[in-house]
């Protein structure tokens, strides 16, 4: 293979499009990643070592300079001989001799020469001599961490998309893209529904996922197209394939733009179904508006507080919730209460997350285990209320225990609005997730306590088939289409009916056309999908007979296994398509 030749690597498609840029790698700061390169990889590690030694001159010359000013001339010569270790000729010869005869990667290259150099000055009995060592481990520390920061190595292509290419992606990162000049990822690991694929959706952004080596595959700098569409990414594409992806962009970024004027998506037939986004951000409310969101399905309130990096108090919560309100005003929002757990985690200090556990130490049951924090979120959502419709949303409701806890909680919140002179909605409706399957057996039973339900089929897959969502390997068996998740569905959506309560679903098949005839034919009349998929899905919904989709739901439950639901989805789709 040389620089220039053209690979394919094959994933999982996780958000679709097709995007063209420079690979940056986005690494795991507390890991060093090492693995194997091929020799004509040498010289673009060689060309990151030199930006490395570059940005860390220039970090060192600002950081003597402040040291100077504050603290004094002496304290900053330390950066001076930092600085002359930098240019240590040995230190790149032994970098150099790593990558090219063991082929290992530049990160790891040069962990083992600066561990190599201290080991050396270790040795030697002269005190100030082995001191240096510290100095060399400080310098080493600096280059590695300007190799590992991806915003660090992308500063070598300024105007270039980048695509990142990551081992894993955590949700808490992927929020924050938004603010970046990523074009799109690719990883290693992960699921279709994952957080990090679930927000490439929301954020537009192509995605590819379960790629393997995508890593070793491929050099930093690299130009590379991904293919969100088919799952795969590109090495070095051809101009064609690259004027393809700019185009495919141009397309996405004018379907954008789009505004749906009709405020109702309508079958065929003429039944109404409600369509309603998932927010991941409180800007994307405005975004909903403009597709014409019959309101906020679902506020998934925990990346709020992953997107500004810090633990919000009641009244930046308050001020959150309120704005998401009032742009959706007079629609009703329904703002979930915290949801956080293994696959989703804060990345700063906060009071809730400590602990993991293999399985159920997340959602509900982490805000129940701090009624401080709770009744901080509880009283933020009652004083949004007062400004629009809203509606509290429980995560991962095992029973209906777990909601009366949360009644006497918001009583409770009531009361110290109430004492504190605040206004806030008194008429807040509570519902819960069915996502475990102690609720989805029991949906009557939910109902007597709950006020509605929303179905979140991204957990309620993992929980009933015990595959975790976010494993690549454990793909093969998650699946939405398995008839036991089907004959879930009829039963929850019955169950709701025979109530008289709202049911919608708000996990990832709600956007996915394949499945909306079979939801519609279930009962299903709201759906609650990212606001991007809103257009699309609406035109679907004008695409269906409800007649038809009855009999397709009700073929789809006589099936055994997820293979052949899924056939029966696709013939159903194309039948659809056909009719119009
Ligand atoms: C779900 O589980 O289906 C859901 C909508 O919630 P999340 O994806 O945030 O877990
Ligand atoms: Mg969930």
């Amino acid at each position: 293979m040389n620089e220039r030749t053209r690979i394919i690597l094959n994933g999982i498609a996780a958000s679709p499009g097709l995007a063209v840029g420079k690979v940056c790698f986005w690494n795991d700061p507390e890991s060093i990643p090492r693995y194997t390169i091929k020799p004509d990889q040498v010289k673009i590690e060689l060309a990151r070592l030199d930006e490395a030694l570059i940005t860390a001159r220039k970090q060192l010359d600002i950081l003597k300079t402040r040291v100077e000013k504050e603290v004094g001339e002496k304290e900053a010569a330390i950066f001076t001989s930092h600085g002359l270790l930098l240019d240590d000729p040995a230190f790149y010869a032994r970098v150099e001799k790593l990558l090219i005869n063991d082929n290992i990667n530049l990160e790891a290259a040069v962990e083992d020469a600066i561990e190599d150099i201290v080991r050396v000055f270790k040795k030697i009995s002269d005190p100030y001599l082995r001191e240096r060592a510290d100095d060399y481990r400080d310098v080493g520390r600096r280059v590695l961490e300007n190799l590992l920061s991806y915003q660090r190595q992308c500063t070598m292509d300024e105007g270039e998309p980048i695509i990142l290419v990551a081992r894993e992606l955590m949700p808490s990162d992927t929020v924050q893209f938004h603010r970046q000049r990523i074009g799109a990822f690719v990883t290693e690991r992960g699921g279709v529904s994952s957080h990090a694929a679930i927000l490439a959706r929301s954020l537009r952004l192509p995605a590819v996922v379960s790629v393997p080596h995508a890593l070793s595959r491929v050099g930093a700098g690299v130009l590379v197209l991904v293919d969100g569409n088919q799952g795969r990414m590109i090495i070095n594409p051809s101009p064609g394939e690259i004027e393809a992806a700019r185009k495919d962009h141009d397309i996405r970024e004018r379907a954008a733009e789009r505004v749906r004027v009709s405020a109702k998506a309508m079958t065929r037939d003429q039944v109404e179904v409600a369509l309603s986004a998932n927010l991941t951000r409180e800007n994307e409310a405005d975004e909903a508006r403009r597709v014409g969101a019959q309101g906020v399905g679902l506020l998934r309130t925990e990346f709020l507080f992953m997107d500004r990096g810090e633990f919000l108090d009641e009244e930046k919560q308050y001020r959150a919730y309120r704005h998401v309100v009032e742009t959706m005003a007079p629609h009703t929002v329904t703002i979930r209460t915290l949801d956080l757990g293994e696959d989703k985690q804060f990345a700063f200090e906060n009071p809730v997350q400590n602990a993991a556990c293999i399985l159920g130490w997340r959602s509900l049951r982490l805000s129940l285990s701090d009624e401080a924090v709770f009744l901080a979120q509880l009283r933020a959502i009652l004083r949004a209320a007062a400004h629009g419709p809203v509606r509290i949303l429980l995560p991962m409701v095992a029973g209906v225990e777990d909601i009366r806890r949360v009644r006497v909680l918001l009583e409770k919140a009531q009361n110290d609005l109430e004492t504190a002179g605040e206004t806030f909605g008194r008429q807040v409706p509570v519902g819960a997730m069915i996502e475990t399957p102690a609720a989805a057996v029991l949906p009557e039973v939910i109902l007597r306590e709950a006020d509605f339900l929303s179905v979140g089929t991204n957990d309620l897959v993992q929980y009933v088939l015990v595959a975790d969502r976010v494993s690549e390997r454990m793909q093969p068996y998650y699946r939405s289409t398995s008839p036991a998740i089907i004959a879930l569905l009829a039963k929850l959506a019955q169950a709701a009916q025979a109530a008289g309560k709202d049911i919608s679903i708000c996990g990832e098949i709600a956007g996915d056309p394949m499945y909306l005839p079979l939801l519609l034919g279930l009962g299903y009349r709201n759906l609650s999908v990212a606001p991007v998929l809103i257009p699309d899905l609406a035109a679907a919904v004008g695409e269906c007979n409800l007649a038809q989709a009855e009999s397709l739901a009700q073929r789809c439950l006589s099936l055994s296994t997820a293979d052949e639901v899924e056939a029966c989805l696709r013939e159903g789709m194309a039948k659809s398509a056909l009719a119009v």
